[in-house]
């Protein structure tokens, strides 16, 4: 079995790297396991298709140095906070018993995101629970809680409870975004609709998002996460 330290669950393929590409690479540089489960291929975005996207979070993956990427191919735009799928995401989060679970801003301007905050939190008290059974490969899996359930910010800013410094990993983040050549600025792409993110400006609002947070704490470059649950430090000297 393979487990993971820290799994993003994050509903379209591109969210991670967008929201928390940075803190992926530094904690990977640290000798840590990170994977990453994405919800749905992403069959709604304007352009490309499930099958570009596909290809696209294959290659953003090997950029990152993850150890395993997933889909769980639900459906796109029209998932619901069911049953059905809880059950999905519990198993997925059994199956790699992660410490950290990070996903989707609590709410944002596309509604899947907002919904899959609600989806895998719910979901991540839910796999502790060893009444509800799930199998995987026929095997019974056994109950699983994570210590803590991050979120990262997306369009929508949102107030950070916390932020990692990712100055030394700007770069490689971005070249994990640009990975997805169907989605975010590419002349290559000029003939099919513009979108939202599609223009070149769309990754300078990330960036100067990344400079701000970066900004607060004294670096370059930052992500910011929020978390439900107060957090605490070992040490006061951990903070920055
Ligand atoms: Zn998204």
């Amino acid at each position: 079995m393979l487990k993971l330290d820290i799994l993003v669950l994050s509903v379209h393929p591109d969210d991670a790297e967008l929201g928390c590409g940075g803190t992926i690479l530094k904690h990977i540089a640290k000798g840590k396991t990170v994977g990453i489960v994405d919800l749905t291929r992403g069959e709604l975005g304007t352009r490309g298709s499930a099958e570009i996207r596909d290809k696209e979070a294959a290659e953003a993956g090997r950029i990152l140095g993850l150890a395993v990427r997933e889909n769980l191919a639900i459906p796109d735009g029209f998932f619901e906070n069911t049953r059905e799928y809880q059950l999905k995401v519990i198993a997925a989060i059994r199956k790699y018993q992660p410490e950290i679970i990070i996903t989707n801003a609590y709410h944002d301007r596309h509604p899947d995101h907002g919904r899959a905050n609600k989806l895998v939190e719910e979901s991540s008290f839910l796999s502790g629970l060893r009444k509800i059974e799930t199998t995987d490969s026929g095997k019974i899996q056994e109950a699983w809680r994570p210590k803590q359930v991050l979120h990262f910010i997306q369009d929508n800013y949102i107030k950070p409870d916390i932020l990692v410094d990712v100055t030394d990993y700007w770069n490689t983040k971005v070249e994990s975004i640009m990975a997805y050549g169907s989605q975010f600025y590419n002349p290559e792409w000029d003939d099919e609709p513009q979108t939202y993110i599609s223009s070149p400006e769309f990754i300078r609002v990330v960036e100067a998002r990344a400079r701000e947070f970066g900004k607060s704490i004294n670096v370059k470059f930052a992500e910011g996460f929020t978390s439900r649950k107060i957090l605490g430090v070992d040490s006061l000297f951990d903070l920055k």
